[in-house]
């Protein structure tokens, strides 16, 4: 006999495949559905920061600059 409580899960939207997920604590990838899904988040977000401009190429003026 078990009376531990049932708790109703909750299902939510994954933001990443837009499918079915579970929001409940044995989806510790929530809000996304799986593991897979969270990665994919996380890597779109960590390559757009980790993203670093080109350094500005410096023109190089063989001629010495004149003032007219
Ligand atoms: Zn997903």
């Amino acid at each position: 006999m078990s009376d531990r409580p049932v708790v109703p899960e909750k299902i939510v939207v994954c933001p990443q495949c837009k499918g079915d997920s579970i929001y409940a604590p044995r989806n510790p990838y929530r809000p996304f559905c799986s593991e897979r899904c969270k990665n994919l988040d996380l890597g779109a977000w960590a390559s757009e920061s980790f993203r670093v401009p080109a350094p500005e190429q410096f023109a190089d003026d063989a001629g010495s600059p004149t003032l007219q």
